[in-house]
């Protein structure tokens, strides 16, 4: 490796270390492998630059759900950049794609929706709830409603209100949370159920403990509860039997507000349209982004009930406006491209294949249970992950200077995977696309590379 190290020639690997500050990159591995410049792609695969081929283990970031190449998306932007390139929709102009696919948005809605609000990403759409809730509240004369709940080890974005709404340790690096924001339980009943509590005593333990947060804070003081059907970058974590039916009650019965952060699960991940759907959840606001474009544009979107959308109306009065909106949100371009995202899924066969070969992806990963060092498989739909354990029987991690997950994912890579160690799990998320000989060659390599890394 030494002395074609990536630093020591002219090549892409080169000029990036050279040029790109890279965010959400193990700097040791950055150092140590160079990056991985990534030229084109095709179905499930992506190509680097140097022609080596990788099997694409996590849709990108979740979201290049119908492939690398697909040509109606890239026809869709080519017409709607030839018809009308660019418009926002601030003062009351908007362009036509956006108003259709508004339309498009409460048609497929998991439960009843009012009005549709879009931004260019997750972070973005839900940074603009938490702004719509403390605006409601303020007009309502109820200016101390304000904080925040989610739950520990959440992921809701980047921005200084999403990050302290992100229940990992690293928010720490910029002094967030913000005060205001606080964290519920993560429900993740594999690690911290008590031996011998069933999964629903599980979450009605994780209910009574909401019910004592929210009355200990007090209950006029929580503006919005947010939540991922699955747990996502926390690592493929699915609620366990009984969650949602049990702490939606507590939620409606203090008039907390239910936000689902469906920007993972929405459009199919968790093998029904919304992950709203798998898991009986019933929002008042709801954000939807990695999917909607099926990752071929930025965009995010929120759909209000309408006792959300009446509330924000009146509340607006005071300043004769909302005063919110990204110069780019509602793009013609963007929303050109997720109608036939939506359609393409929807009518195009791909959510049909999600059903078709979930179970098959599923039993395939389940596989991997009976392995010493694997503590827990989890997943649904076309989502998993593998749990990595020092000691089985103890739950124990591997120590810190083993950083197992790291190399395995870092070893996949030289076999031609992708996937994503995510703390000790192993994550993989793989486009609606994928066939079974695809989900085979996944595991296949995954199944060959914990060999290399652990052994049987
Ligand atoms: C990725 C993600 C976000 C943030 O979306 P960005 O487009 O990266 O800002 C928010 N919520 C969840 C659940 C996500 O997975």
């Amino acid at each position: 490796m030494i002395s074609d190290h990536p630093t020591r020639q002219d090549t892409w690997e080169a000029r990036d270390l050279r040029s790109v500050l890279h965010g959400f990159t193990h700097l040791g591995t950055l150092r140590d492998r160079g990056p991985v410049v990534m030229s084109r792609g095709k179905g499930v695969y992506v190509e680097d630059s140097h022609g080596k081929r990788y099997l694409e283990g996590n849709s990108g970031l979740w979201n290049m759900v119908v492939g690398f190449d697909h040509p109606e998306l890239v026809e869709a932007a080519c017409d709607q950049y030839r018809k009308f390139p660019a418009y926002h929709a601030f003062f009351g102009r908007v362009s036509e794609p956006t108003v259709a696919l508004s339309e498009k948005l409460l048609e497929i809605a998991p439960v009843p929706m009012d009005k549709v609000f879009f931004t260019n990403s997750g972070s973005e759409a839900n940074d603009t709830v938490v702004k719509m809730l403390w605006m409601i509240n303020r007009a309502q004369g109820r200016p101390r409603r304000r904080k925040i709940l989610s739950r520990k080890n959440a992921y809701h974005g980047v921005t200084g209100i999403t990050a302290s709404m992100t229940g990992k340790d690293y928010v720490g690096a910029f002094g967030l949370p913000l005060d205001d924001f606080l964290f519920a339980d993560c429900p993740h009943y594999w690690r911290y159920a008590v031996p011998g509590e069933s999964e629903i005593e599980y979450s009605a333990r994780c209910a009574r403990r909401l019910q004592a947060q929210i009355e200990a804070e007090g209950p006029d003081t929580i503006a919005g509860f947010f939540a991922e059907p699955v747990m996502g970058a926390g690592g493929v974590i699915p609620p366990p039997e009984g969650y949602f039916e049990a702490i939606q009650p507590v939620l409606r019965k203090f008039d907390i507000p239910l936000v689902a952060d469906e920007v993972i699960c929405g459009f199919g991940r968790t093998g029904k349209m919304w992950g709203c759907q798998t898991y009986d959840i019933e929002p008042d606001i709801l954000v939807a982004s990695k999917c909607l474009t099926a990752g071929y544009f930025p965009m995010g979107a929120i759909m209000v009930s309408r006792s959300v959308a009446d509330r924000l109306d009146e509340a607006a009065n005071e300043f004769e406006e909302f005063p919110h909106g990204f110069t780019s949100a509602g793009h013609p371009v963007g929303c050109s491209i997720a109608l036939k995202a939506i359609d393409i899924i929807l009518n195009g066969g791909v959510f049909d294949n999600v059903v078709n070969v979930s179970p098959y992806f599923q039993e395939r990963i389940g596989g991997f249970a009976s392995h010493p060092h694997i503590g827990e498989v989890r997943g649904i739909g076309l989502m998993g992950a593998l749990e990595l354990v020092g000691d089985k029987e103890n739950k124990t991690p591997f120590p810190p200077e083993q950083p197992v997950a790291e190399q395995i994912a870092n070893v996949a890579l030289e076999n031609g995977l992708i996937c994503r160690p995510i703390g000790q799990a192993i994550v993989v998320a793989p486009p609606f696309i994928i066939t079974r000989d695809q989900i085979d060659e996944l595991f296949d390599k995954l199944q060959r590379t914990i060999e290399q890394v652990i052994g049987t």
